[in-house]
Parts: C-alpha cells; structure tokens; sequence
C-alpha cells in the first residue's frame, strides 16, 4: 500500500511527497436475478485533496493550543469598526478591510450561551463524531454572529452557558478540535485528547 500523500511549502510553493491519488481494482456487478450475468463495475477510487486554509490558517492553528481566534474590524473609517466576529472572517463584511485576529478564549468561557440547537441521529458520509451529532449555535456577547459547533457532553438547551473545549492532543487542524460542554463540566467528563 503507498502512502498517502503529504504536502508542505517552502519558497511559496507546494512541496508533494507520496500517492495523491490512489487506484484500487475494480470489481464486477452481477445480477443474482438474471444467472449471475455482469451488469457493471465498481470503480473504487481514493484521492488526498488539497485543502488549504488561506487568511484562516491562524484560527485552526490555535485550535490545538487551546485558544479561540475571533477577528474585528479595526478600521477607523468603517461604520462598524470594532465589530467582532465568530466564525473568524477574514475580512469586514461592511467595509470590505482586512480583519484583525482577535483571542476571545476568555470571552467564550465568560459568556458563551446556546443560540439554538439540533440533534441528529444520522450523518452523512465520512462523519466522524458520535450519533447522536448536538449540533449548537452558540452566542457569545459582544459578538455579532452565532458560531456552529458541537456539544460533547449532556444534553443542550436554549440559553444553557457553555464552555469550550479544545483537542490539544493530536489535533486534526479541522474545526472538530473545537467543542463544547456545559459550564461546570468537569475535566474527567472530557472527550479523549480535549482539554479546557
Ligand atoms: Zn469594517
């Protein structure tokens, strides 16, 4: 078996090391109603997409050292200068400015509260969380968007206050590193590998 394929850039380009794409044997389709006759083939394929992240590297990155990175418009001519938003946007919405990355960890475990919330009992392909999946809008004060995320312990409720929690150990640089309890959780009732 090859090994996947891993990526990293030096002297602003990719760098490519491994199988990008991957060949597996097909197989036949055959048809038990008809005598066993073909219909088709199965066509197995596997490819390492290549996915980057652009002006919002920063927030994925402190995911794993256990921070969250909102960002604000800082310019002095916007109308809406000092907005803060969470998800990270990269740039202003109003004025169209380049953002500033802005650690609003403290604020979260302060005030965070859910907005609203779904729980599903089914998930699409390549799902890796647990079903099933509580899925949370969570408001945070002094921010002007709600964050979508995923609660790890108990059962969520409109307005219940919550607290972050990061995957510190092994962290996947994916917004699953990202999760949340309710507040007073204690540390022993954490997912493997998160830590507050
Ligand atoms: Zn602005």
């Amino acid at each position: 078996m090859s090994m996947f394929g891993q990526v990293y850039v030096k002297n602003g380009r990719y760098k490519l090391k491994g199988d990008f794409h991957h060949l597996t044997p097909n197989t036949p389709i055959k048809n038990a109603d008809r005598s066993w006759k073909l219909m088709g083939v199965t066509n197995p394929r596997d490819m390492t997409y290549i996915h980057t992240y652009g002006g919002e590297a920063p927030f994925f990155e402190a995911l794993g050292e256990g921070k969250l990175l909102g960002s604000r418009c800082d310019n002095k001519e916007c109308e809406f200068k000092g907005t803060i938003y969470q998800p990270f946007r990269i740039h202003c919405p109003d004025c169209l400015g380049r953002n500033s990355a802005v650690d609003m960890t403290e604020q979260a475990r302060k005030n965070a509260r859910i907005h609203t919330f779904m729980v599903c009992e089914r998930s699409g392909a390549f799902n890796i969380l647990d079903k099933p999946i509580k899925f949370v809008n969570v408001e945070f004060e002094g921010v002007s968007t709600i964050l979508m995320s995923y609660l790890s312990v108990g059962d969520p409720e409109i307005g219940m206050k919550l607290v972050p929690i990061f995957r510190t150990t092994n962290p996947t640089y994916t917004i699953l590193d990202l999760s949340w309890v309710p507040d007073g959780t204690g540390e022993e009732q954490l997912p493997e590998g998160f830590s507050f």
